[in-house]
């Protein structure tokens, strides 16, 4: 690998950390930070680490009035030999570039953006968590920096790093939950932005997320933004099916964000021989299952849960309760390996870990 150049500036004032048994999700920060700024013209420069605090920008920047950014979710993970271990980070930054692409941003050098990440572990690594299920969340992002209220791609950007010490998912142990099918709202549609990690995407689904706790689902199943037919993803998660010995998910189209996690199960079932088939799957489909005793399980994927079970799908008034609502062995199978792997308790055979 290149050796980059990264200034570092270390923070003089030490945060207290959080009790590592008491952490919640994305509300506290480390000492610093990774920053690089692009300037068109110029390229990405002034790679640096710097104390974590508040930056300024102008109120006209762009990233403010028409969205152009986008985000990146991984985690660290400490192990029992005092190891810092990523979980193929290389994966998300080709996505942060596949987002990027789609975002009309201009694409950073993910070798950089890698070793500026484990540097600023590395200088921080003190807060990676190590009391059992918990993790360092990393939040790469990129904003449109440019002041400009014309509608048009940013001349200037900022790439930043920011770390969160993060409790448990699960903490009495992996858990099913209930999902509603999404009638009203759509997160996506072909052609759209669905299947980058952009902001737009997240705030749109705000509704129909807010809708479901109400009534109270832990998140929405997302069905095809043209005929609401058609099963897409969970929540922020993708989603897989277990029916009559087969695992299906949705295929990607365009309005799938490709998950790192649902790779990484897709690759695992076919390292276990065990059929996994990626199609359009619709809700009569699994409905169908459902009433002819195919319907084995079902389970979401993404970096926060790792795996979340599904104990209820309600579907146009039906409830369809899926493995008499509770963790499915294939779905605990599964956790018990990506997780094993991620903490560095098992096997990597498929050089996942960094
Ligand atoms: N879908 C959406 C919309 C998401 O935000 C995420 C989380 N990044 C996922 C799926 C799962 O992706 P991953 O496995 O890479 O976390």
């Amino acid at each position: 690998m290149t050796n980059y150049q990264i200034d570092v500036q270390l923070s003089k004032n030490k945060k207290e950390k959080p009790a590592f048994d008491q952490l919640s999700f994305g509300t506290v920060f480390t000492d610093h930070m990774f920053i690089l700024d692009y300037t068109e013209g110029k390229g990405w420069h002034d790679a640096r680490i710097v104390p974590y605090q508040p930056i300024t920008l102008d109120p006209a920047a762009i990233i403010f009035h028409y969205g152009q950014t986008v985000f990146e979710g991984l985690k660290a993970y400490v192990t029992k030999e005092d190891e810092i271990v990523l979980f193929r980070p290389d994966q998300n930054m080709k996505r942060l570039n596949r987002s990027n692409s789609r975002l009309c941003m201009p694409e950073l050098d993910e070798d950089l953006a890698i070793a500026g990440l484990k540097k600023l572990i590395s200088i921080d690594k003190e807060w990676v968590p190590n009391v059992a299920g918990t993790s360092l969340y990393i939040r790469p992002f990129v904003i449109a920096t440019e002041p400009y209220l014309g509608v048009a791609p940013s001349k200037k950007y900022r790439f930043m790093i920011i770390l969160s010490p993060v409790g448990a998912y699960y903490k009495e142990g992996i858990n099913p939950v209930k999902i509603a099918v999404e009638q009203d709202y759509v997160r996506a549609v072909a052609g759209g932005t669905g299947n980058a990690k952009t902001a737009g995407n997240y705030a749109g689904a705000l509704k129909a997320q807010e809708a479901a706790d109400k009534e109270g689902y832990a998140q929405v199943l997302w069905l095809d933004g043209k005929e609401k037919k058609y099963i897409e993803e969970v929540g922020s998660m993708n989603v897989f099916f277990k029916i009559n010995g087969e695992v299906v998910t949705p295929a990607l189209n365009g309005s799938i964000l490709e998950g790192i996690t649902r790779k990484s199960v897709i690759e695992l079932l076919n390292h276990w021989n065990i059929p996994v088939v990626e199609k359009k799957i619709s809700m009569e489909d699994i409905f169908r299952a459902y009433n002819d005793g195919l319907l084995e399980e079902a389970f979401g994927t993404g970096t926060a849960a790792v795996i979340s079970p599904i104990g209820e799908l309600f579907w146009q008034g039906e409830k369809l309760v899926i493995n008499n609502g509770e963790t499915g062995a294939l779905a605990k199978r599964i956790y018990d390996s990506l997780t094993g792997i991620q903490t560095g308790v098992a096997e990597d055979p498929f050089g996942w870990r960094m």
